[in-house]
C-alpha cells in the first residue's frame, strides 16, 4: 500500500516491478498504471490541474481495458524497456482541447464505468471519479455533469455528500452509437506519413518513420507528389480516409504536410506531430501548441515514434 503519486490518495495497492525502478499502482481514482521513480519525483512539482489531466488519461485507459502504461520522465523515454511508456508532458499534451470532446469522452467513460444495462442507475463520486469526466477541479466536475444533463445524454441526481446517481438516457445511447459508427479507420491497419519528399530524409523515412510504424504492426502509406502528379489530392484524401492514424513531419515545413495534418484532424484521426530538431524554430504558430516529437536522427526517431504509437494508437 502506498500513496498514489498522481492523485495523492493513500493506501493504494502498489508493488515494485521486478528489479526495475518502476512501481505499479492500482488506484481507484487514476486506474491501473506504472510509473518510474524519477517520474514520481517529477510529478510532485506539477500543478493540481496537470495531475488531474494525468489521472484522466490513466483512468480512461483502465476503463477501456488497454494495457497498463508506464509513466516515465522525458529523459527516460528512450531508455526504459517498459512498454508501452509515455512521459507526463506527453500525457498532458493529449488532454482534450475542446469542451465538446470532453463531453463525448466523458459520456463514453460513464458508459464504460457503468453496469452497461439500459435504465440502470450507476453512482459516481466527486472525490474519486472526477477523472472520468476530464475534470480538473470541483467546478469543472459539476460543469461537465450538468452539461451532460443539458445535452439530455444522462439523467442525474446529486446527493449532498458528493455522490451522484447517473442513468444514460435514450439520447445518450444514441450518441454512443453515433460516436462508435463515426470512428473512421477504427479497423484500419494503415498509417499515413505526411512529410517532405527530399533525398536528405530518405534514411529517416526508411529507418525512422517506416520502421517504427511497421514494427507496431501497421502498413505505411505515403504519397509522393512527383509520382502522382495528376489528381494528387484525390489520392491523398482517399488514403488518409483509409488510415488509422497520420504521422505529420514538419521538417522542411511543406504546405502539403500542414494540409494533410489538418485534414486528418478534421476527420477525427489521431495525428502524431514530429519535426527534426534543427527545424523546430520554423514551426507554424498555429500548430506549435501540439506536442511534437523533436528528433535528432533516424534511430532516435524510430525509438520515440514507436513508443508514441504504442502508447496512443489502439
Ligand atoms: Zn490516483
Amino acid at each position: 500500500m502506498a500513496e498514489c503519486p498522481i492523485c495523492g490518495k493513500l493506501n493504494v495497492p502498489s508493488k515494485s516491478v521486478g528489479t526495475k525502478d518502476v512501481n505499479e499502482y492500482d488506484c481507484h481514482v487514476c486506474g491501473d498504471y506504472s510509473i518510474s521513480r524519477q517520474s514520481s519525483i517529477n510529478l510532485k512539482s506539477l500543478t493540481a490541474v496537470d495531475k488531474a489531466k494525468i489521472s484522466a488519461f490513466t483512468r480512461e485507459r483502465s476503463l477501456e481495458k488497454k494495457p497498463r502504461i508506464t509513466i516515465v520522465s522525458n529523459r527516460e523515454i528512450a531508455q526504459v524497456s517498459a512498454e508501452p511508456a509515455i512521459s507526463a508532458d506527453e500525457i498532458i499534451s493529449l488532454f482534450p482541447r475542446t469542451v465538446s470532446e470532453r463531453l463525448e469522452r466523458a459520456l463514453k467513460n460513464l458508459y464504460l464505468n457503468s453496469s452497461g444495462i439500459p435504465g440502470h442507475l450507476d453512482y459516481i463520486n466527486q472525490n474519486d471519479d472526477y477523472p472520468i469526466l476530464f475534470a480538473e477541479s470541483r467546478e469543472a466536475y459539476n460543469f461537465i455533469l450538468m452539461a451532460l444533463v443539458d445535452a439530455e445524454w444522462i439523467e442525474c441526481k446529486n446527493t449532498p455528500v458528493g455522490i451522484s446517481s447517473v442513468t444514460i438516457s435514450v439520447h445518450g445511447w444514441n450518441k454512443l452509437a453515433e460516436m462508435e459508427s463515426r470512428r473512421i479507420g477504427k479497423n484500419s491497419e494503415q498509417a499515413f506519413v505526411a512529410m517532405w519528399f527530399n533525398t536528405n530524409l530518405n534514411d529517416s523515412y526508411s529507418h525512422g518513420f517506416k520502421k517504427a510504424i511497421e514494427v507496431c504492426g501497421y502498413e505505411v502509406v505515403r504519397v509522393d507528389v512527383k509520382e502522382h502528379n495528376e489528381k494528387i489530392d484525390d489520392r491523398i484524401i482517399s488514403e488518409i480516409r483509409k488510415s488509422r492514424f497520420l504521422v505529420a513531419d514538419f521538417t522542411g515545413h511543406r504546405g502539403g504536410v500542414y494540409f494533410e495534418a489538418g485534414f486528418a484532424l478534421g476527420l477525427g484521426l489521431p495525428v502524431i506531430w514530429t519535426c527534426r530538431q534543427d527545424h523546430k524554430d520554423d514551426l507554424h504558430f498555429d500548430t506549435r501548441q501540439f506536442n511534437h516529437i523533436l528528433w535528432e536522427d533516424s534511430s532516435d526517431l524510430f525509438e520515440r515514434l514507436r513508443r508514441r504509437i504504442e502508447a496512443t494508437i489502439f
